[in-house]
Order: C-alpha cells, then structure tokens, then sequence
C-alpha cells in the first residue's frame, strides 16, 4: 500500500505518519527528516537546503525530488509506504506520478488531516519549545502556513480528481485520529 498523507504544518502529520507505519508495516517517508538529516550530515544538498527551511520555503523541487528517490530504492519500501510531506505542491505530485509510472506503480490513497489554526499554533509553539527545530518560531510557521494555503491545499484536489482522497478529522487525542485513519483504510 503506497499512501499519501496530506496536512498543514503541525496537524500531526508525522504523528500519525509513524503509527501508521507500526500498524499497516510499511515504510514511513518524510522528505522534512531527509531534509534535516542532511542539513545535519552537512551534505551539499544539505547545505543548499538549510536557509530554504529556516525561512519556510519549499526546497527546490529538484533536491526533494532527488531525496526521495535515493529513498525509494531502499529495500524497506517494498512493502509499500506513507509519504508525509511529499508532495507538497501541484508539480511534485506530477513527478511522484510520472516516478511511479516508469516503475508500474501508483500511489492507492490520499489522507488529509483536517485540523483549525489555534490548534496548530498551539502545538507548534509546544514543539518549538520541545525539539528546538529552527523553523518553528512564530514568524516561520506562519509563513509555512500561507506556504500550505498557496501550493500544497491544491494538492488535495489533485487526488480527490482522482478519486483516491479521504479527508479525516484531524482534531482529538492522538489515538482517536489514529483510528479515524485506520478505518478510512
Ligand atoms: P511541516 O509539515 O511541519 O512544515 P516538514 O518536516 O514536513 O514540516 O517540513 C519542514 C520543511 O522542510 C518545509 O518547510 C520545507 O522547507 C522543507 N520540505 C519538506 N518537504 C518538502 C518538499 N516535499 N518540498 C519542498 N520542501 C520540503
């Protein structure tokens, strides 16, 4: 099963992305941790990517796209995937359906977690204070949000033309958006 999860920043996203991973046994894909793991590992692309997300822009759609098919050549993902912030506008969801066609594949589902702006600034202030990450400051995730709104909302509507778009409540305890997801499944 190869999933899409969909959803703006701090709607617990990555959350649910590992649980899901735990409980359907497929590979958990995050383009945001490849994308810190190599600003970490001080890798070239590392290096470019890091002033894009501590403003909250898109990495190039170049660099993502290439992170993530060194990652889908892994074994791991042979069993199927959830991809968490990927795609994250109009053309990647192209390239990722282009990338699938060559090897005869496609992506089965989209799940997008909907969720209200208070809540996300909430547990975004919370994680900040939490994890530390750069982007996280106030201005940032704002910024992020309108990022969300203008390139990755139209993403949605990419799969919901295809018919394999399921919104869920994004809003409850965390296991109860985990059940919401399951039973969508
Ligand atoms: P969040 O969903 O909370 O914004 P992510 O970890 O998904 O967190 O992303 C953090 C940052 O990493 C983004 O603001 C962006 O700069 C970069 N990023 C992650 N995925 C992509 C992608 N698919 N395309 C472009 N940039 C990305």
């Amino acid at each position: 099963m190869r999933l899409v999860l969909l959803g703006p920043p701090g709607s617990g996203k990555g959350t649910q992305a590992k649980l899901l991973q735990e409980r359907l046994k497929i590979a958990h894909i995050s383009t945001g941790d490849l994308l810190r793991a190599a600003v970490a590992a001080n890798t070239p692309l590392g290096q470019i990517a890091k002033a894009t997300m501590d403003a909250g822009e898109l990495v190039s759609d170049e660099l993502v796209l290439e992170l993530l098919e060194e990652r889908l050549s892994e074994p791991d993902v042979a069993n199927g995937y959830i991809l968490d912030g990927y795609p994250r506008n109009l053309a990647q969801a192209q390239a990722l359906d282009a990338l699938l066609e060559r090897v005869e594949q496609r992506i089965d589902r989209a799940l997008a977690l909907r969720v209200d702006e208070d809540q996300i600034v909430e547990r975004l202030a919370e994680r900040a204070s939490q994890q530390g990450r750069s982007d996280d400051s106030e201005e940032v995730v704002r910024h992020r949000m309108r990022v969300y709104e203008e390139q990755t909302a139209p993403v949605a509507d990419y799969y919901a033309n295809k018919g394999l778009l399921t919104e869920i409540d994004g809003m409850g305890s965390i296991e109860t958006i985990n059940q919401r997801l399951v039973d969508a499944l």
